[in-house]
């Protein structure tokens, strides 16, 4: 079902950037998700979302990203995806994402977009101009399997479309690179999965790669989670409860070593493992670090 709200507020804002993003806003131009992933954090109970396969539309969106940032006085990145995905089947037509790209371009902010979709491409002139001040675009990417990935993340276009997205971002200057995250465990927390996603990022292009090697298990998102699991991985569901019972972090099987490994082949491959992010003080992008 698809519905329109009105919003009270649009931007929320952090006290001091985030470590992993930089992010100084943060904004969700939709509630619910289409991608419906297994395994996605928005459906525990402190979001307030009953229904997560619903979309709300927020139909006064734009009209107040406008009216919030011509009021703020502190620049900083705005980032969008954590909640949603603004590239999401339904933005295609409402084009709430890009008319929001086109607000924060007007006013100069700078931006930082998480998406599982290839329809972040469909804006890259917009992304080139906010680029002029910061624009960066991480795209989701948990598995180098494309069969695996339509198993656990059934609503989002496959995981070759978006290395192919990342390809033609880096080559249109954008920054660009990949969160991998979240690595569930038993499912795709082997070395080979992470050598294939890394290589394949390199291979495309990305800058840098922001991993976690684990995920959240929280009320309605386990129950939610472990139902797929009976479905999709007969079996699984009694490894999880053996190995996590109630616990809200789920890290990885042999965590350090995916992760020594993630480090070492970015080290080798010239990929750094921290967002490059906006300097407020000289409004231009920062270079990588490592
Ligand atoms: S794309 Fe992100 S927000 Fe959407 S269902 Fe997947 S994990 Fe959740």
């Amino acid at each position: 079902m698809i519905k329109e709200i009105t919003a009270k507020v649009l931007l929320s804002s952090f006290k001091q950037p985030d470590d992993w993003f930089g992010l100084k806003y943060n904004m969700n131009l939709y509630r619910g998700c289409q991608h419906q992933c297994i395994y996605c954090d928005s459906r525990s109970e402190c979001y307030q979302i009953e229904n997560f396969k619903d979309v709300l539309v927020k139909a006064n969106a734009i009209d107040l990203l406008r009216d919030e940032l011509s009021r703020k006085r502190v620049k900083g990145t705005i980032g969008t995806g954590s909640m949603n995905d603004p590239y999401m089947p339904i933005e295609a037509k409402r084009q709430l994402t890009r008319r929001a790209l086109q607000a924060i371009a007007e006013f100069r902010f700078p931006v930082h977009i998480i998406t599982k979709s290839d329809l972040v491409l469909r804006d890259l002139e917009l992304l080139q101009t906010i680029s002029e001040v910061y624009a960066a675009v991480s795209l989701t990417i948990t598995t180098a399997d494309d069969c695996l990935g339509k198993k656990i993340e059934p609503g989002a276009p496959s995981v070759s479309e978006r290395f192919n997205a990342i390809q033609v971002l880096a080559e249109n200057g954008i920054l660009t690179g990949v969160t991998l995250m979240p690595i569930l465990p038993f499912i795709e927390d082997n070395v080979e999965n992470i050598r294939q996603i890394v290589t394949r990022a390199h291979q495309a292009g990305a800058s840098y790669i922001i991993p976690a090697f684990g995920m959240t298990l929280r009320d309605r998102q386990r129950d939610y989670f472990y139902h797929k699991l009976d479905g999709l991985f007969p079996g699984m569901r009694a490894e999880y409860e053996r190995r996590f019972g109630y616990q809200y972090h789920a890290a990885a099987n042999n965590a350090p070593e995916l992760e020594r490994e993630l480090r070492s082949l970015c080290q080798e491959l010239g990929l750094a493992t921290r967002m490059p992010q906006y300097s407020r003080s000289s409004g231009e992008q920062m270079q990588l670090f490592k």
